[in-house]
């Protein structure tokens, strides 16, 4: 068999040649240096471009890669507020429990004490300004009173 062209090496490793041409290629492979090298070089250069293939291929994956890390990292943030959420809900908790028992120890009695005696002032005081409303309205439904028994007496 005559030697095989670069071309047809490069049919052969494109899988672009009958099964029987690719056996005779194979066989005078097997049998001659020259097609050897030949073939050689070829195969270089096409794992090359398999190579810038599997570049282009790595790259769009990647891409995806990123895009799905990046939903993940916007799932993080979200997961993060959720945690930080959960985090303050944690402190009031704890913040309750530490109140509780303080007030169990007796540590708040003083100043529930002061409390108390701050709400009865306020209350106090409440009550003076309603009892002077209430007095007021009096006053101003006695004088109406009056003026009516006036009026009337006048007419
Ligand atoms: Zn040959």
């Amino acid at each position: 068999m005559n030697h095989v062209s670069r071309d047809g090496w490069v049919a052969y490793l494109a899988d672009e040649i009958p099964e029987y041409l690719k056996i005779e290629y194979e066989n005078h492979l097997y049998s001659c240096d020259e097609c050897l090298s030949i073939y050689m070089e070829v195969l270089e250069t096409e794992e090359a471009s398999v190579v810038s293939i599997s570049d282009d291929l790595a790259d769009s994956v990647m891409k995806e890669i990123k895009r799905e890390k990046g939903d993940a990292e916007e799932e993080a943030t979200h997961i993060r507020k959720e945690n930080s959420l959960r985090t303050i809900a944690r402190h009031y908790l704890i913040a309750a429990g530490f109140t509780i028992l303080l007030m169990a120890g007796g540590v708040f009695q003083s100043l529930t004490e002061y409390v108390d005696s701050v709400e009865t002032t306020s209350v106090k005081e409440t009550k003076s300004l309603t009892d002077g409303l209430i007095n007021k309205t009096f006053n101003w439904m006695d004088s109406i009173e009056k003026k009516n028994k006036e009026g009337f007496i006048n007419e």
